[in-house]
């Protein structure tokens, strides 16, 4: 977000602050900068990660990647408790919320979200109907990430 507010971690403004979740024991919200968190000096600092990466992890993921997630990768807020995409053993980039619009763009994306609640076993209508209704600005919303690798697009779903 772009802000004057100066950075607690390097003392600096530079025009912008990161706004997303921040696991700490203090309270960091809204003051640091993105560069703090990029080159891991905020996590060493406070002891601090941007991502719960406590689960959802595939085993074939390094835990040099998932540390990576973690201390030097800058979070997103959902609705619930955010966590991370991976593929070909690697952590995804996070490209942003989606709604079902945008999602039609990216069959891959759906494909994953319909084996996320291929899981629970739910009649196909309803899925289509739960996927359907997922809106980017709105109280069903999904997440898109993108493989760094072979650049398979994933997606999950959040709900309020
Ligand atoms: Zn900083
Ligand atoms: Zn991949």
């Amino acid at each position: 977000m772009v802000s004057d507010t100066s950075c607690v971690a390097c003392g600096q403004s530079r025009g912008f602050v990161y706004t997303g979740p921040v696991y700490s024991q203090g309270e960091l919200v809204d003051s640091l900068c993105p560069w703090c968190i990029a080159d891991g000096s905020a996590a060493e600092k406070y002891d601090a990660e941007f991502t719960d990466v406590g689960w959802g992890v595939p085993a074939d993921v390094p835990p040099a990647v998932v540390m990576q997630v973690a201390t030097r990768t800058p979070g997103f807020s959902g609705w619930q408790q955010e966590h991370w995409l991976y593929h070909c053993g690697d952590a995804a980039a996070f490209l942003g919320r989606v709604g079902w619009a945008e999602l039609l763009s990216h069959p891959d994306a759906v494909e994953s979200l319909r084996q996320e609640h291929g899981a629970d076993a739910r009649p196909a209508e309803e899925v289509d109907e739960h996927l359907t209704a997922l809106d980017k600005e709105g109280e069903a919303t999904a997440y898109l990430f993108r493989c760094r690798h072979c650049g398979r697009q994933l997606a999950y779903s959040d709900s309020a």
